[in-house]
């Protein structure tokens, strides 16, 4: 196994692995150029939604997965795991859920408001390196994002966020998340906070909410 705190991105991907299994549905909130997508992918959960504002990141993501030999789907069905791809800001995700009952079978009724059906809920924050600054996360927008993820966690579910403070909206993302994190009760919700403090610039950083009950 390699050396498992090298890395923060490897370290959160681990984390979350512990987390899905076969029947399992799981979240990439940012998917970027597709690298956690396929790491979500690779899990064999039964369904991989994947989010991201800018087509060029879907477009990316599902090449990522086909020379990987996963096929991206419309609807999920059961020969998974089924890759759902959407070009959608995730403050949408809540009404994305409303819409497209999740999971394989699609056993909820439509227009519900899907609740507990996520095992893992990924994001990777920022924007994409080499790509447009302009299209970073945002404060308002990732705080929308995680409050409906919260209510699609299931229970022992994991929600992780890799935060970077290197840059103007990052540093205040990190902020109003670590002041929303500890607010969060701590009968109902575990809250982990990881960081890599002797390296140099501002490293990223680890957010873990799980849901207690
Ligand atoms: N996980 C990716 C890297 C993500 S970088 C990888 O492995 O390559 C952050 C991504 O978040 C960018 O692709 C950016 O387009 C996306 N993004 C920014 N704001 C967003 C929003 N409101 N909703 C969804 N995606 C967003």
């Amino acid at each position: 196994m390699s050396n498992l705190i090298q890395r923060t991105t490897e370290l959160a991907m681990h984390i979350v692995s512990d987390y899905v299994g076969p029947a399992d549905i799981v979240i990439d909130a940012t998917c970027g150029n597709g690298h956690d997508t396929l790491r979500l992918a690779e899990m064999g959960p039964a369904a991989v939604y994947a989010f991201d504002l800018q087509p060029e990141a879907i477009e990316a993501t599902r090449d990522l997965l086909a020379k990987a030999g996963f096929t991206c789907v419309a609807e999920p069905n059961t020969a998974g795991p089924s890759i759902v791809l959407t070009c959608l800001g995730h403050e949408h995700m809540a009404d994305f859920f409303r819409e497209h009952a999740p999971g394989p079978s699609g056993d909820g009724a439509e227009g519900e408001d899907p609740e507990g059906f996520a095992a893992a809920i990924i994001f990777n924050l920022g924007y994409l390196p080499g790509g447009d600054k302009s299209r970073t996360t945002r404060a308002q927008t990732t705080l929308t994002a995680v409050r409906s993820s919260l209510c699609m966690l299931k229970k022992d579910g994991i929600l992780c966020l890799t935060m970077y403070s290197g840059h103007p909206e990052g540093t205040e993302e990190k902020r109003a998340l670590l002041a929303f994190a500890e607010g969060l009760d701590s009968k109902q919700w575990h809250v982990c906070y990881l960081s890599m403090p002797n390296q140099k610039k501002q490293p990223p950083e680890i957010l873990l909410i799980s849901r207690k009950k």
